[in-house]
């Protein structure tokens, strides 16, 4: 049996994941901002230390998997941008920075990411604010969005889970990740029924907005079902599973994108393609 941290253990998905870990017999270390064996504000420098520090303490320094599911949805408020920000890309990258040691302390370690299908399904994120976000830098970030009055909120919320996508696929085949033995993976679910989702049906114009975006399968997904999936990738059998972003979305994805992924690497890119082998024979010389 193997110890597990999950963020956002208190509601919704991550809470279900809590669950069925525990279930199967594992200890769980659950972090959230009120209710959680670890409470720490993720929206705060000071709130991200604590969190790593005191699961760090509790694991014993060592970690057989993380979930990292503490996220803040799109909503209206002026503070509302920094915080999807703060809580959805430094809350989890902040995080794993601190606990990778301990994940490679465990030898066969999976993380799984939650990111969202607004990744490929929200057009428009300016790609500004997602480098700015992979450099860490939030104020810059947040500068680049607002130019989106009252709908920042949103675009932040695409911003921050392609950059931790991103961040996820760059660092999972590293020799810090890959190499330390460490499975880091993202899943991206469609509209979930949670009370993320139910807070952003709550506002008339957002339900509206909510119910008329493809769905392929229709209707919303269920935590439970999503928990199955991230249980899974936590799993031996995600043993060969590498920087993937995987997809639970009702086929929202599929419908806007089934050309653009997969596909062959164009001629322009074939640089940087021929770069990255050399690169990768260099280091595995
Ligand atoms: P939820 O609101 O039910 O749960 C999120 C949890 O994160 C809550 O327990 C909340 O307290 C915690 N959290 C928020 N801010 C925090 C902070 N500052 N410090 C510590 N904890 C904090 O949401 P959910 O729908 O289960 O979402 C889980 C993840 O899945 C999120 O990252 C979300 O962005 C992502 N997601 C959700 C949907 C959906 O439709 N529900 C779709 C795609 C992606």
């Amino acid at each position: 049996m193997g110890t597990y941290a999950v963020t956002g253990s208190a509601s919704g998905m991550g809470a279900a994941v809590v669950a069925r870990l525990v279930a199967e017999g594992h200890t769980v270390i659950g972090v959230d901002r009120e209710d959680g064996d670890v409470v720490a504000d993720l929206s705060t420098a000071a709130g991200r230390r604590t969190a790593a520090r005191e699961v760090l303490d509790r694991a014993g320094g060592v970690l057989d998997g993380a979930v990292l599911a503490a996220g803040l949805g799109p909503a209206p408020g002026r503070d509302r941008a920094r915080l999807i920000a703060e809580v959805n890309y430094l809350g989890v990258v902040e995080l794993l920075d601190a606990w990778r040691p301990a994940l490679a302390a465990a030898e066969r370690a999976k993380v799984v990411v939650f990111s969202s299908n607004s990744t490929t399904t929200m057009p428009m994120v300016p790609r500004r604010a997602v480098r700015a976000l992979l450099d860490r830098d939030v104020p810059k970030a947040l500068a680049t969005l607002r130019i989106f009055g009252s709908m920042a909120p949103s675009f932040a919320y695409g911003a921050s889970k392609i950059a931790v996508s991103q961040w996820v696929r760059r660092e999972a085949v590293t020799r810090d990740w890959a190499g330390a033995g460490i499975r880091l993976n993202a899943l991206a679910p469609g509209a979930i029924r949670t009370p993320l989702l139910e807070q952003q049906l709550a506002t008339p114009a957002e339900a509206r907005r909510i119910k008329a975006f493809p769905v392929p399968i229709g209707g919303f997904g269920d935590p439970g079902q999503l928990a199955a999936w991230v249980v899974f990738m936590l799993s031996d059998a995600a043993d060969f599973l590498c920087g993937s972003v995987v997809f639970v979305d009702g086929g929202s994805d599929a419908w806007f994108r089934a050309e653009d992924w997969p596909r062959a690497v164009p001629a322009r890119r074939m640089r940087r393609y021929v770069a990255r082998m050399k690169e990768f024979r260099a280091l595995n010389r």
